[in-house]
């Protein structure tokens, strides 16, 4: 199984790549066409496919290839963004109606295991949120009191799984952990055993109206249906909803412990970013999976000092006794805290988007699923306005999301373009990249482990931010809308949809 960086996820570790049935694409008019082999485009397809609707899905690498493939697959019915803010924000109806959802998030993931008998080692667990400060004890009481309200079943609990210090700690029950990739391989399987469609390396290119349906642009040809759902983690092209998600990376390891002292829960602490607990057996061998160290995308000069960070943590509290697997992905955070499903802003009516998940895409893909196939087979959800990205919710510290982000620009031409000359370029060392100012010309240079330099244009082909350096996954990224590169500048992770340019290096040679 492929990911979009260098590093090794667990979740592809004995996974072989997915083979779809092979299919001649020819003028027939799909129902719906699904964009995006993620966990939301793979559910929200099998359950829309099971709903009569003819659908295809078109993923532009291979299934898994974003973030699903690089996640640490909790699933919870409590959110990133607690109820207590919910609650403030939406107030208490609405923390109802989102807790109710995740609930019925969880109960489709269970269903869809015993349906298609997939063993993914699904188990519940309860999950453990813990304060170590004044501070945070007080928001873990209000956070206790909103979701309580909200309907989640929790206790206080005097014990956590961890050999941390806590002050107080509180549990949610009936929170669950799977092997994600062994799963959606599962549903993407029953999905074209229900006759759906699925190709890979299709990337959707444009998209216009073409009578009362759409027609797609895509790598494999023209492909068309009277429905269009993005499910590429951010919609590609240039949408009001990259004004209202920013891009973070969060850092993972799954570590291999000397006593067996592995947590049997989900655990959470409560610092901003917080770190992130579990235990995951692989072949027989079990591994405490942490995460943590998460940053605005391309805002950390050298990644490779955050997977030094989380590991000096780990060890403070852990005996680890290896460090089998590292690796880090992107997610997106809405402005308000709620993910953007519905109806895709400035569109037409036909087409519909998933983004904003934060760090809960395995709840609100399966969210997603239940809301957009009640929304395409039956006209109406009863959770369409809760997450309608069309709302225009004015929460407290929207001005300086929207300012961040357009700082983001200014600051990153400030910080990189430094003139320096051709001799010093090629002393980058190996495995280094640069961004750089050459006679007139922006360059993003790297040099791969033999010496030979790679260039290309550094403006992203979104909406032409400057892209920073990951060290850690080798890609190329964008500070503004996260949209990823390679180090050829192949586009690896919407909502770009072109290379960057490449740049001739003989043409620079003096
Ligand atoms: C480190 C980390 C840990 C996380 N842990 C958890 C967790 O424990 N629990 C939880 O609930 N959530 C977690 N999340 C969030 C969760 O993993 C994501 O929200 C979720 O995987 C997103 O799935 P997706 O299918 O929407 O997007 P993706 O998995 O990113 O899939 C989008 C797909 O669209 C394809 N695509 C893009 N553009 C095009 C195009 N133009 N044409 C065709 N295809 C295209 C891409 O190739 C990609 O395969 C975590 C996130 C991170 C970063």
């Amino acid at each position: 199984m492929q990911r979009d960086g260098a590093l090794t996820s667990i979740w592809q570790h004995n996974m072989p790549e997915y083979i779809p049935q092979t299919h001649t694409l020819t003028d027939e008019v799909f129902d719906v066409i699904i964009v995006g082999g993620g966990i939301t485009g793979i559910t929200t397809a099998l359950q829309l496919q099971k709903a009569g609707k003819k659908c295809i899905l078109a993923e532009a690498h291979t299934i898994g290839f974003g973030t699903s493939g690089g996640t640490t697959a909790h699933l919870n019915t409590f959110m990133d963004n607690s109820y207590a803010q919910i609650e403030k924000d939406f107030g208490e109806d609405n923390a109802q109606l989102v807790a109710t959802v995740a609930r019925e998030a969880l109960d489709l993931v269970k269903k869809n295991i015993k349906e298609y008998n997939i063993e993914c080692e699904h188990s519940e667990q309860p999950g453990y949120l813990y304060s170590q400060d004044k501070n945070q004890t007080k928001e873990l009481d209000e956070i206790y009191h909103a979701s309580q309200k909200a309907g989640c079943e929790i206790h206080y609990e005097d014990k956590i799984p961890l050999p941390i210090d806590f002050i107080k700690a509180i549990v949610y029950e009936r929170q669950a952990q799977f092997h994600p990739a062994k799963y959606f391989y599962a549903l993407a399987k029953a999905f074209e055993d229900a006759d759906g469609v699925l190709l890979q390396g299709c990337r959707i290119t444009g998209v216009h109206e073409k009578g009362d349906h759409l027609e797609m642009e895509s790598h494999r040809g023209k492909i068309q249906a009277r429905q269009l759902i993005y499910a590429t983690h951010i919609p590609p092209g240039v949408n009001l909803l990259h004004f209202r998600c920013a891009p973070y990376r969060s850092y993972v390891m799954a570590v291999k412990l000397k006593d067996d002292n592995y947590p049997d829960a989900l655990a959470y602490d409560m610092y901003d970013p917080y770190h992130y607990y579990r235990t995951q057996e692989v072949d027989g061998k079990k591994y405490l999976i942490a995460g943590g160290e998460d940053h605005k995308t391309a805002h950390e000069g050298n990644t490779n000092e955050c997977f030094r960070k989380l590991e000096a943590y780990l060890m403070k509290y852990f005996k680890v006794e290896e460090v089998s697997f590292k690796w880090s992905s992107q997610y997106f955070q809405s402005t308000d805290g709620l993910p953007y499903i519905g109806h895709l802003p400035g569109t037409p009516d036909n087409i519909f988007v998933a983004t904003g998940f934060g760090g809960n895409g395995m709840t609100y893909s399966h969210v997603t699923a239940l809301l957009l196939t009640d929304l395409i087979a039956n006209g109406k959800s009863r959770y369409e306005k809760l997450f309608d990205p069309n709302r225009i919710k004015p929460v407290a510290g929207f001005e300086n999301f929207v300012r961040e982000a357009a700082d983001v620009v200014a600051k990153f031409i400030a910080d990189r373009f430094t003139n320096v000359k051709i001799h010093e370029l090629v002393e980058l060392a190996p495995g280094e990249a640069k961004v750089v100012k050459y006679e007139g010309d922006t360059i993003a240079l790297y040099k791969d482990e033999n010496g030979g330099l790679h260039a290309v244009n550094p403006a992203c082909t979104h909406i032409n931010c400057i892209v920073g350096w990951n060290t850690a996954e080798q890609t190329w990224d964008c500070p503004c809308h996260g949209s990823r590169f390679s180090m050829d500048g192949k586009v690896l992770t919407a909502p770009a949809r072109k290379d960057l340019e490449k740049i001739s290096l003989t043409d620079l040679t003096p």
